[in-house]
């Protein structure tokens, strides 16, 4: 949550009061004393002989008492029916006259004029706070509009994460001359959906998106809905939209897009109706307006698992655009942007700097530097030196790890033996489909490190052999942390499972297994994977205890046999493993050919089991 938008509507009842305030000690400033007198102690005084001159009006006396000493003190009393009030008058020798009392002009100087007054610092601190603000903006879309030189962001602003930039390329050749992809007659994307961790700088790109194309940006946080009544938020979505064709060529900016698009019917209750009146608007809006118009949503989720589907589907945000943690290269860059305002010592590496800051986003790193600058200032230092970022760096992997952000060197050096383990088997076992990429980089909330492997063609059936290669591979990480460390960590416990699924539908849909002969055992599966959707069955077999015993038996058997043969491959291929971990290690993503020519020069070649 933005604490900066939060408390407007707190501020314009401030401001309400405040200027009560003040026109009620102005007015008691200037309005002078007078003194309230019953009718009977004016009658009293009148007697007396103490009342100097009065004027009379329909409904009030007002007067002078006679001084005791200097000027007369002002009074004032509430006329009564009094048809003696003349006659004494005239008997004590009081100067008096009558006042005829406009309604009218009263009414005005009563209220009509505070009322101004009033109306004009209301308008005035309105002006000050900015459009949007308060009472009468409810409903009127807050989306903020930057002018090209606003947002002031261009594509060298982010360092790194050039695959995002590429992609984004289009859009802003599209924004520039849209007239060009008119002609053609080519449809763009209307929404692009940028993907990726918090910090990666996905807020910061679509501003540069707009800087790039020179275009309005219209940004607005899905957050922002949560906290609306009863059909302010779609109101919103809709001013939002009617704004931006008005200015196309724009972009529109949708952050945090989850906490507005969360998968309807979820969270219960019923108590999330006005994020889904949002919602829907939203999508009406996106489905109604026509993209050659210049229009482009950009929306930024580091959860793209919670997203409705409905928003992914063609002609919404069907094009979406990884902003990935950086790598070494990555931080380096992006730690050469920030410090570029800062003055450096000559110790300072920056390359360095970035070894030693695996798991960094870009924000943790704009951080870093931030606090290095902070530190040698502290210290009275003319430059930020070595010593300052080290202890920055200190200072925000502490702050990281309490937030179970980053994980130790231990843990980085069994992920890197555990998916260099993959990679390797896969490069050694015949059938195995190509390793496209390696990398320790945390992705997603789950996975420490990744092993991308792209298959060479698109296969309808597959062989034995490609089943056993595809097992072989997956336990390659758990053999590869048994090989070097000689016992494994909870990390494989996806792959398990996966190979021991492939295991299973080889023996028992397959026909695969030994001792069983070429037999379906049809298969008790989970509830579907929406989630208890679908009614559970009692467990029922088609065959007997004695087969499931054998069944088992033979899944078992496969399991050893291929896990045995991985155990062996690695051990035998100790010298590559340990090579390739290493460089990982220090690199943090390996790619297909850097992989292929380590696995070259091991001598050994391809490998064919
Ligand atoms: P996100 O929207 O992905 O959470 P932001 O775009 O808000 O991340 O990034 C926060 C800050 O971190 C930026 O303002 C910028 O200072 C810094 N930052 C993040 N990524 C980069 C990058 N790739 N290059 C330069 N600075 C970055
Ligand atoms: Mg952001
Ligand atoms: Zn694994």
């Amino acid at each position: 949550m933005n604490p900066r938008k939060l408390p407007r509507q707190t501020l314009s009842i401030g401001y309400f009061v405040l200027v009560a305030a003040i026109l009620f000690t102005v007015q008691s400033f200037f309005v002078p004393k007078v003194t309230e007198l019953s009718y009977s102690d004016f009658k009293k005084r009148l007697g007396e002989g103490r009342i100097h001159e009065v004027v009379i009006s329909d409904s009030l006396i007002r007067g002078q008492l006679s001084p005791e000493k200097g000027a007369g003190v002002p009074f004032v009393t509430v006329r009564v029916s009094d048809d003696a009030l003349v006659p004494d008058l005239e008997k004590n020798g009081v100067t008096f006259e009558g006042q005829y009392e406009s309604p009218f002009l009263n009414a005005i100087v009563s209220w009509v004029l505070p009322a101004l007054v009033f109306v004009g610092i209301w308008a005035f601190a309105m002006r000050r706070m900015g459009p949007g603000a308060g009472v009468m903006a409810f409903g009127k879309s807050r989306a903020k509009i930057y002018a090209e030189k606003e947002t002031g962001v261009m594509f060298h602003d982010v360092a790194g994460q050039d695959e995002a930039k590429e992609e984004l390329a289009e859009i802003i050749s599209f924004l520039k001359e849209p007239e060009r992809y008119r002609a053609i007659g080519g449809k763009l994307p209307k929404g692009v959906l940028l993907v990726g961790p918090p910090g990666t700088g996905k807020t910061l790109l679509a501003k540069a998106v707009a800087g790039e194309a020179s275009v309005p940006f219209f940004s607005i946080s899905g957050s922002e809905f949560v906290e609306l009544f009863v059909g302010m938020g779609a109101a919103r979505v809709r001013d939002m939209f009617a704004q931006a064709e008005a200015k196309a060529p724009c972009i529109v900016f949708i952050d945090e897009l989850d906490a507005l698009g969360k998968a309807r019917g979820f969270g219960g209750m019923g108590g999330h109706d006005e994020r889904e009146n949002t919602l829907n608007q939203l999508l009406v809006e996106m489905d109604g307006f026509d993209s050659t118009k210049g229009v482009i949503i950009v929306a930024a989720t580091n959860r793209p698992e919670v997203l409705d589907p409905a928003l992914l589907r063609a002609g919404r945000f069907d094009r979406q655009v990884l902003v990935d943690r950086p790598d070494r290269e990555g931080r380096e860059a992006i730690l050469r942007v920030h410090a570029k305002d800062v003055k450096l010592g000559p110790d300072v590496d920056l390359k360095v700097v970035a070894q030693r800051t695996p798991g960094f986003v870009g924000a943790d790193l704009a951080n870093l530097i931030n606090e290095a600058a902070l530190l040698a200032t502290r210290k009275g230092r003319q430059q930020v030196t070595m010593v300052d970022i080290d202890e920055a760096v200190d200072r925000v992997v502490a702050g990281l790890q309490k937030k179970n952000r980053l994980i130790n060197a231990d843990e980085r050096r069994i992920v890197a033996y555990h998916e260099t383990g993959h990679a390797l088997v896969a490069a050694l076992t015949k059938g195995a489909d190509k390793v496209h990429k390696i990398s320790i980089i945390p992705r997603g909330v789950a996975a420490l490190g990744y092993t991308q492997q792209l298959p060479t063609e698109d296969r309808y059936l597959m062989t034995r052999k490609e089943l056993e290669a595809k097992i072989d591979v997956l336990f390659g990480g758990r053999a590869a942390e048994q090989v070097v460390f000689g016992e494994v960590s909870t990390g494989a416990h996806n792959d398990l499972q996966r190979a021991t699924d492939i295991v299973r539908s080889m023996v028992l849909e397959y026909g695969m297994g030994e001792t069983l002969g070429p037999m379906t055992y049809p298969r008790q599966r989970g509830p579907g994977f929406l989630g208890g959707g679908g009614p559970s069955w009692p467990e029922q077999r088609e065959y007997s205890e004695a087969t499931a015993q054998l069944l088992d038996q033979e899944t078992r058997r496969i399991t050893e046999d291929r896990m045995a043969r991985v155990l062996a491959l690695l051990t035998e291929h100790r010298a590559v493993l340990d090579r390739v971990a290493a460089i990982l290690l220090e690199k943090e993503v390996i790619e297909a050919e850097q992989f292929e020519e380590l696995v070259k020069a091991d001598g050994t070649g391809r490998h064919v089991a």
